[in-house]
């Protein structure tokens, strides 16, 4: 019987705080397209006399972040020197946290297939990023270079580093986790959650389980710039490690390194593995002290956390959970939906808005919800609008396009897009039925003399009454007013 496996992943994630200034010293962070080397000093840089001086910004982000995953923090913690020697490194150490870190044994659920699952969450510690060597081949490596420039800009700013455990089993989940994750630390307003920009970064570990009783080595895969990248080279292992151990070999426990062009993870093996840390205790920093008053003040910060919402849409407000999904994906929108709802408006007619016609102008635009240049509330009056009938969903729509693209309130709104405040009706109903037939005399005469049997020409031309009126009537409305003039138009003939 050929053996099965189970797959096991645990990921190292580190998050870029979004603190104004960097961990030990008061050099800006917004090192993204500013030139090389500009925001430093003598501390990021290392030299010799300074001392670091630790940014309590970025422990009230690490704790918030440690809270939301239902952490423990220690009230005492502290700083170690881990040591390499790497020129993106200026001091040859990096300043983290190693025995004693800020946080531990949390929990975080991830929806996969419509199933909860809890993955553990084993630390979460405070770190300075390193700088950023720039090699200048395309490729991005070494090979064939004479010299490589180096850009410490990044040097020094802070990073929370969350480590799960092992507890994931696919790389669908692994996926779930991390976008969870990148979604909670959105909520937060800790980071902007980037992969692209590297705000977000993940080390992803597996190996494989062997129903004959074998453990394979774990490997870690670094150089994942994506959700997607991060997938593949997960899938890319699990195939690699099944095949050694099937074919009765064993699976080296190493760091690989993916290449996304190539598809492939490389062994890195004999080059920067192998490292002895040598960690000690950073004897330039005090103990890190996180008092009570610390705890309380980030715990009270906390907004509802996203899986808390996405579960709320479901069960209390009866939403698909493609919508809860949806609309708990950014904490602007869901709050737009609230307060929309707060405001009278019904929770559907809100959520079916908010999820297309909001979400549309927010992606075509790149606003913040609060940002729009119109409030919930006046969502609320124009979707009651659409509710009491006076105004048809196509009419709501041309006014909320106008809105927001000219700044104007629902009545300049109105007058500016034509549409009639009650809908077409009356007189202007018919107007605009006899107008419709009047230019389409050939369609208009073949329904009169009966050589419309099914219907089609008869449809056509209430579909462009609907239009010429921009849907501000009721359907059977316009068909009994049609009805009405072509009897009209017999009467005439006769
Ligand atoms: P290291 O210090 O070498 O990085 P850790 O024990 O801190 O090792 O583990 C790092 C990551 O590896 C954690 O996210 C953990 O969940 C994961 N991990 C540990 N054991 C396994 C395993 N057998 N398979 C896959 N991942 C694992
Ligand atoms: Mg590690
Ligand atoms: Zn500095």
């Amino acid at each position: 019987m050929t053996p099965s496996f189970e797959t096991v992943i645990g990921l190292e994630v580190h998050v870029q705080l979004a603190t104004a200034t960097k961990l030990f010293c008061s050099c800006p962070t917004d090192y993204i397209g500013s030139e090389p080397n500009t925001l430093v000093c003598p501390v990021c840089l290392g030299l010799p006399g300074t001392l670091p001086s630790l940014n309590g910004r970025s422990v009230e982000l690490g704790v918030k972040t440690a809270l939301a995953l239902g952490c423990s923090i220690s009230r005492t913690s502290r700083f170690h020197r881990k040591n390499y020697f790497y020129p993106d490194l200026p001091k040859a150490f990096q300043i983290s946290q190693y025995d004693l870190p800020v946080a531990t044994g949390g929990s975080m659920p991830v929806f996969v297939g419509g199933e909860k699952k809890f993955i553990g969450i084993t630390r979460l510690h405070l770190e300075e990023d390193a700088g950023k060597l720039v090699h200048g081949t395309a490729d991005g490596r070494l090979s064939g270079r004479s010299f490589s420039n180096v850009d410490y800009n990044r040097a020094g700013i802070p990073l929370a580093e969350i480590v799960s455990e092992p507890d994931m089993r696919s790389p669908e989940e692994a996926r779930e986790y991390v976008l969870t994750l990148r979604r909670l630390v959105r909520y937060l307003g800790v980071s902007d959650g980037d992969m692209e920009s590297g705000s977000l970064r993940v080390d992803a570990n597996i190996s494989q389980k062997c129903s004959d009783g074998r453990w394979g080595g774990r490997v870690e895969i670094k150089n994942v710039n994506s959700v997607r990248a991060m997938e593949r080279a997960l899938d890319f292992e699990i195939t690699r490690q099944r095949g050694i151990m099937l074919s009765g070999g064993t699976v080296v426990q190493e760091t690989r390194h993916w290449d996304d062009s190539a598809g492939v993870t490389r062994s890195s093996r004999g080059k920067e593995e192998a490292h002895d840390y040598r960690y000690f205790p950073e004897p330039d920093l005090p103990p890190l002290i996180v008092n009570d008053a610390l705890v309380r003040a980030m715990g009270e910060s906390l907004p509802e956390l996203p899986w808390v919402k996405r579960e709320r849409f479901e069960t209390e407000w009866g939403l698909s959970p493609e919508d809860a999904a949806v609309l708990s994906e950014r904490l602007d929108l869901a709050e737009f939906l609230e307060s929309t709802v707060a405001s009278g408006a019904g929770r559907d007619i809100a959520a079916n808005w908010i999820k297309t016609e909001i979400l549309r102008i927010l992606n075509e635009t790149g606003l913040d919800a609060g940002d729009l240049p119109f409030t919930p509330r006046v969502l609320g009056e124009l979707l009651g609008e659409v509710v009491k009938g006076s105004l048809s969903n196509t009419a709501a729509r041309d006014v909320l396009e106008v809105m927001y693209r000219k700044g104007l309130g629902i009545q300049d709104a109105m007058k500016e897009t034509g549409v009639v405040p009650g809908g077409v009706t009356g007189d202007l109903l018919a107007k605009a039925v006899r107008r419709v037939l009047d230019a389409n005399r050939e369609e208009t005469g073949l329904v009169l003399s009966g050589a419309d049997p099914s219907g089609k020409k008869r449809k056509y031309l209430q579909g462009l009454v609907m239009r010429e009126i921009r849907g501000q009537a009721p359907v059977g409305d316009v068909s009994a007013v049609i009805d009405e003039a072509l009897r009209q138009m017999r009467g005439l003939d006769e």
